[in-house]
């Protein structure tokens, strides 16, 4: 500044100058951090104005001449359809728009750019385009692949929950089959035994029908289960339920030892009888079968009620629980027996839980295993005193 305080044109110009550099410093910054540049075209003669930002996209030489047919060639078709179809309506309406197109570069390589554009009017036509372009390729590519991984995920859990309901459909349905077969050979023995009355083959054709009820019972709840329908509960009395469970565990156990019952009177509980029975069957059969081939023929079906849950225990005398099936006891298809499909508890795991409740697995200090299942009660259960 001069003495006189006037500040002389040239030091104003000089700071204005500073200032622009400054400023154009940081655009550039931004732009290289944004892998952004800003384009205009001007629509009478098609021509373009490009930042550096957006010659490095193309990776083109920065500042070189060029036209809007020169680089039409580099966007993918139906990108180039697309961003057509959307300037051509800008220019005729007036407006701003924006797309994600695919480009190739004059180097070969594929990008996404999203593009930004906005249209000029003087006197009311359309004189100019303005814009952003800038390199999103990281974010569409992030998105391809979590699309891809999305699709595998959901591909892999519809076919291993197919694999889990074809493999239940034949572990439960595989029971009253086998108790249908069972039967019929009875009753077909009865038929053309002179000594058999016909109220045997009566019973056993009773015993048949209630077989294949059952079956279509297993089938209806197992399509609820899959539909994600409520489970269907009832208000029920459980000691014919836990029975009746019992005769059908052992209906598929070959010289089944004999089950007792220690079983808590007058209690009710609201669960899908069906459903529930199947866990019972599921247990006690585990049972049956860890007591085969030992000297101590014993399970022991008994029932309580503690606090505000309903527990049923299934006791065996076999050798209790190995070791090294403990922490895999639950999970689909892991089974320590020759032949078995090692879905029975997981199944029963899955539905005591959609009843809120549990099944609980140990072995007993006496010897042989104990599995528990736990449901919670709900309104007037009884007094809990439980009969020898
Ligand atoms: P599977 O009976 O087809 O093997 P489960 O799911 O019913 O399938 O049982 C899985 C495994 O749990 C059995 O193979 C067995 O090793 C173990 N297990 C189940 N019940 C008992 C039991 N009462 N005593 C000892 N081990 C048992």
């Amino acid at each position: 500044m001069k003495e006189d305080g006037i500040l002389p044109v040239e030091d104003e110009t000089l700071e204005q100058g500073a200032a622009v550099a400054h400023y154009r410093k940081m655009y550039d910054r931004t732009s290289a951090l944004a892998k952004i540049g800003v384009w205009e075209c001007d629509l009478a003669t098609e021509a373009l104005t490009w930042t550096d930002g957006v010659y490095d996209l193309f990776e083109l030489p920065r500042g070189s001449r060029i036209e809007r047919a020169d680089i039409l060639e580099y966007y993918e078709e139906k990108s180039l359809r697309e961003m057509e179809r959307l300037r051509a309506r800008a220019i005729r309406e007036g407006g701003s728009f924006a797309i994600d197109i695919r480009i190739r570069t004059a180097n070969g390589n594929d990008r996404w750019i999203r593009l930004t554009a906005d249209v000029e009017q003087e006197d009311g036509k359309a004189v100019r385009i303005f814009g952003t372009k800038q390199d999103v390729t990281a974010e569409k590519l992030a998105q391809e692949k979590l699309q891809t991984l999305q699709a595998r995920l959901i591909h892999v859990s519809r076919s291993s929950a197919m694999g889990v309901m074809a493999a239940t459909l034949a572990h439960e349905l595989n029971q009253p089959l086998g108790a249908i077969s069972n039967y019929v050979a009875g009753t077909r023995r009865a038929l053309y035994d002179p000594t058999r009355t016909s109220e045997l083959v009566d019973w056993g054709l009773k015993a048949i029908q209630e077989n294949a009820d059952r079956a279509g019972e297993i089938i209806r709840s197992l399509r609820n289960s899959a539909n994600g329908s409520a489970i269907r509960t009832q208000e029920i009395d459980p000691n014919p339920l836990i029975r009746e469970a019992a005769a059908l565990a052992r209906a598929g156990v070959d010289r089944p030892a004999p089950v007792h019952f220690r079983l808590a009177e007058e209690v009710t509980i609201a669960v899908d009888p069906v459903q529930i029975q199947q866990v019972l069957i599921n247990l006690i059969k585990n049972a049956l079968e860890a007591v085969q081939g030992t000297d101590r023929l014993e399970v022991m079906v008994s029932s309580a009620i503690e606090g505000d849950l309903f527990e049923i225990r299934v006791d065996d005398s076999g050798p209790g629980i190995a070791p090294d099936m403990a922490d895999r006891l639950f999970e689909s298809f892991v089974s320590s027996k020759p032949g078995g499909m090692g879905v029975g508890l997981s199944i029963s795991r899955t539905i005591a839980e959609a009843h809120g409740g549990a099944v609980v697995a140990g072995n007993r200090a006496e010897g042989g295993a104990r599995f528990c299942l736990v449901l919670p009660l709900g309104g007037d259960d009884g007094d809990g005193e439980t009969r020898a």
